[in-house]
């Protein structure tokens, strides 16, 4: 089995590309590693009157191409090297879009499923006070991720607004839009997935119209993605899946219904259907794949299985270098993460940007202007794999690698 270190297959992506654009030794190394990390200890008063105490991260990656940007992840089995994996893709990602940032990522290792309201409320506030001055609206914003929500953003944002006096809400982004959010940003990370998947499919010659989906993972992208690609495209869902198991109807599964069903039972497994599990989910014969979930689940295992033309990665990380190949070879288009699922940060900057100015878009424009970046980079990155002979995400590297390579020699750092 290959390493499935997060930070590791990051270094090993980033070596791929360094070879390829011909870095020189001082170029490359500054980018194998983070530039600043904190690590933070967060006592947290739970309801039973106990004191627990956490551990969290805040990663800045690289900060040549502007204020490192990045969202903050809950998660029971968070690391700090998952952490700084995560900060190197939201450089990579942010210079993919081309959006004035850099790149960063926190973390907090908990269960978010065995904490009340209250004790949450506490833990973010606690990391806000911890991380405080390592953070700012020109310094590094963070923004929802795995397991954290809008209202944690906004507990955040108002932790934070009390530490400077004065209200700062483009300290942190996915607010919800009575506190400061953006319209469309709830959705993003998902819209911009299906503005890429279209330009993919005329390139593929598919019929997003008949085509059949699997969605893995069923929070915030993976529910969204269901409902933008009927909605959008007409396109069917077959199979959706969370981390207990997943369900498969051949007739297509009913958007409100599994939401439904998800809100109010936390399961999918309760949804009429065939019940599948996460790794046969990946093997279906399906035209379209989305991974909506966590890293690693398309391996040198399972890559060969594969059936779907187009692997739209909502997830970020969810397949190694060695899949890579495989599917490439066996001629799955794969959209990849930091491609396919830049349609969140970006609709944060704009939502950073209206924060700043003060001044706030109607929905319409934050689609336009979401799906213009998102179609820019796709094509970016599909004349790169063209004018290369390379995997998508090879090309997808060389374009952003070198944009941040080029200011940080115009900036005199290498
Ligand atoms: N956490 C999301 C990501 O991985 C969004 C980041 C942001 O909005 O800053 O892209």
């Amino acid at each position: 089995m290959a390493e499935l270190n997060p930070f590791k297959i990051a270094q090993a992506q980033l070596d791929e590309a360094a070879k390829h654009l011909g870095l020189d030794k001082g170029t490359h190394e500054m980018l194998r590693w983070p530039m600043r990390e904190l690590h933070v200890t967060i006592p947290v008063k739970m309801d039973d009157g106990t004191t627990k105490v956490f551990k969290g991260f805040r990663v800045q990656y690289n900060d040549a191409r502007g204020p490192t940007k990045g969202g903050i992840r809950w998660h029971p089995g968070e690391t700090i090297d998952t952490v700084r994996a995560l900060a190197a893709w939201m450089t990579w990602k942010t210079s993919v879009v081309d959006i004035p940032y850099g790149g960063s990522k926190g973390g907090i290792i908990c269960n978010p499923k065995e904490m009340s309201d209250g004790e949450k409320e506490r833990l973010a506030r606690g990391y806000i006070r911890s991380i405080g001055t390592f953070i700012g609206p020109k310094k590094d914003i963070p923004a929802p991720d795995v397991y954290t929500t809008p209202q944690i953003m906004t507990w955040m944002m108002d932790e934070y607004s009390n530490i400077t006096r004065y209200n700062t809400p483009g300290m942190i982004t996915g607010k919800p839009p009575i506190v400061g959010g953006s319209l469309g940003r709830g959705d993003a990370t998902a819209r911009g997935g299906m503005y890429t998947l279209r330009e993919a499919a005329k390139i593929k010659g598919i019929d997003l119209s008949k085509a059949t989906v699997a969605v893995q993972g069923y929070g915030n992208a993976g529910q969204y993605a269901h409902g933008l690609i009927e909605e959008l495209f007409g396109s069917k869902v077959v199979a959706i899946s969370d981390s207990r198991g997943g369900i498969y109807n051949r007739d297509g599964l009913n958007f409100d219904e599994c939401v439904k069903i998800k809100l109010d039972t936390g399961k999918v497994s309760n949804i009429k259907g065939d019940a599948i599990s996460n790794e046969e989910l990946m093997e279906l014969d399906v035209d379209i794949l989305i991974p909506a979930a966590l890293e690693n689940v398309l391996t040198e295992e399972n890559a060969n299985n594969v059936k779907a033309s187009i692997s739209v990665e909502l997830a970020n990380g969810p397949t190694t270098p060695e899949a890579d190949i495989i599917l490439h070879k066996n001629g799955c288009y794969v959209i990849p993460d930091f491609l396919a699922n830049a349609g969140g940060v970006t609709v944060s900057y704009f939502e950073w940007v209206q924060n700043e100015t003060g001044y706030y878009w109607p929905l319409e424009r934050v689609h336009k202007e979401l799906d213009e970046h998102m179609t820019k980079a796709f094509h970016a990155v599909h004349d790169m794999r063209e004018k290369k002979g390379v995997h998508n995400r090879l090309a997808a590297y060389l374009v952003a690698v070198k944009r941040v390579v080029d200011v940080m020699k115009l900036r005199g750092w290498v």
